[in-house]
């Protein structure tokens, strides 16, 4: 028989709604949850299962991180692929046990240095390594002269042009055994020769794409920062699209339109790390101001309020990994809905649980706590409805439970990340 514990005494969110159960009991069997809700008389139930009192801590389902690059090692983004497939791995064992040490049980891969995201899936669905549920991605996916094409990432770009060409690169990724297919469909502020306003594919392109991938049950990721990229990733049924920073009333209808096949990740980490740390890269806030990072900022808090209205699904997540938004703290994002996007914590919460599981397994096992679904459960020391911040706090989880399974220490002082530069400059101890 499955082993059995049962939580009571708990607070419990979960990610149904915004509302909170005051004396919640969770019930999990094996790797699922058997009940979630209400307090049962624990005198009319089976005398022999554990019972864990909780004492009144704060339950919820595992987060999701909705545009994860576990194979990113905190490095300056402007070096990010210059990592051997070894040191790549390395890297990619060290962020998925940060990752799941930072409440982060199931995360959407939006691309990858070499092939390491699919080899992590596979170590940490057969329990060789601690990490979280992994939709893997491979490398980016663009035509010449896009932002892939940057002739600088050499393990995390993969150019092909023309629709055909395009469906054998997807094809190659489905040998490889990616689950997702990321693609820039426009550029970035930091890119002179694909801006952020720019289309890089033809239509027949992104609709090649999308077609071959959704043919062998792959999904599609895209890198989409203009309404019009918008437009483009809906229109050819593009299925999870980062960014949508400078959405038009238009873009923000079609997504309407598309709400229960698409998925929004609105995260601008990227940016706020970029404008605040711009001298650690040796770039200047005047230049960084020039190529449109704080209209990036502005305008992205205008177009997540119309997908707010429109009660589109939006995602956690943006490109942490890198050396202005390092990897462990990925619940910075939650903080920036609710006091940038202006959300309400619950809100924020549903966004890294219920929508985000919805994301990553559209069959339904994850990002709620409900009967039949599975077992990935936060206990934390505080209410992150009353301060969202202490979901940044390592801390604070005084369990993370993934497949009815507690992982312990995670995430305290363990650093081990080899550096590409480390390494080219002998420095490392
Ligand atoms: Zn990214």
């Amino acid at each position: 028989m499955n082993k059995q514990t049962i939580f009571s005494e708990a607070t419990l969110f979960r990610g149904l709604d915004e509302s909170v159960i005051k004396n919640g009991m969770i019930w999990v069997e094996g790797d699922r949850v058997k009940y979630a809700g209400e307090a049962i008389d624990l005198e009319t139930i089976d005398p022999s299962i554990e019972r864990v009192d909780l004492g009144g801590k704060f339950v919820m389902p595992g987060m999701t991180e909705c545009h994860a690059h576990l194979s990113f090692t905190d490095a300056n983004p402007f070096q990010l692929g210059a990592q051997t497939p070894e040191e790549a791995t390395l890297t990619g064992i060290r962020n998925a046990r940060v990752m799941l040490g930072s409440g982060f049980t199931s995360a959407l891969s939006f691309g990858s240095i070499h092939r390491v995201d699919i080899t992590l899936r596979s170590a940490i669905n057969d329990r060789k390594i601690p990490g979280p549920r992994l939709a893997a991605a491979g490398k980016d996916l663009g035509v010449s002269g896009s932002t892939v094409d940057s002739g600088v990432f050499d393990g995390l770009e993969q150019i092909a042009d023309g629709p055909w060409e395009l469906r054998k690169a997807v094809r190659q990724q489905r040998r490889d055994g990616v689950d997702i297919v990321k693609i820039f469909i426009d550029g970035e502020g930091v890119c002179e020769h694909c801006t952020q306003h720019e289309l890089s594919f033809h239509d027949d392109e992104v609709s090649a794409i999308v077609d071959e991938a959704h043919r062998h049950g792959l999904r599609v990721a895209c890198h989409s920062r203009s309404a019009a990229g918008v437009k483009q990733a809906v229109r050819y049924g593009v299925d999870y699209i980062a960014h949508a920073n400078f959405l038009d009333e238009e873009a923000a209808d079609m997504l309407y339109e598309a709400r229960d096949r698409v998925f929004v990740g609105p995260g601008i980490i990227w940016e706020l790390g970029l404008i605040e740390h711009c001298e650690s890269l040796g770039l200047t806030s005047e230049w960084v101001r020039e190529r449109g990072y704080e209209e990036e900022v502005e305008a992205s808090i205008k177009s997540v309020q119309m997908m707010l209205d429109r009660d589109i699904r939006m995602m956690v997540g943006g490109d942490y990994g890198i050396s202005v938004a390092p990897h462990g703290t990925y619940a910075k994002d939650l903080e920036i809905f609710v006091d940038m996007f202006g959300m309400s914590p619950g809100k924020a919460l549903l966004c890294a649980t219920r929508d985000g599981g919805a994301a990553v397994d559209p069959d339904g096992s994850l990002g709620t706590l409900e009967a039949g679904k599975y077992a990935d459960i936060l206990i934390v020391d505080g209410n992150p409805l009353d301060d969202i911040k202490i979901m940044q706090d390592h801390s604070r989880f005084s369990a993370i439970i993934k497949g009815g399974i507690i992982y312990r220490d995670l995430v305290d002082d363990f650093d081990f990340t080899i550096r590409a530069s480390d390494i080219a400059a002998k420095n490392f101890s």
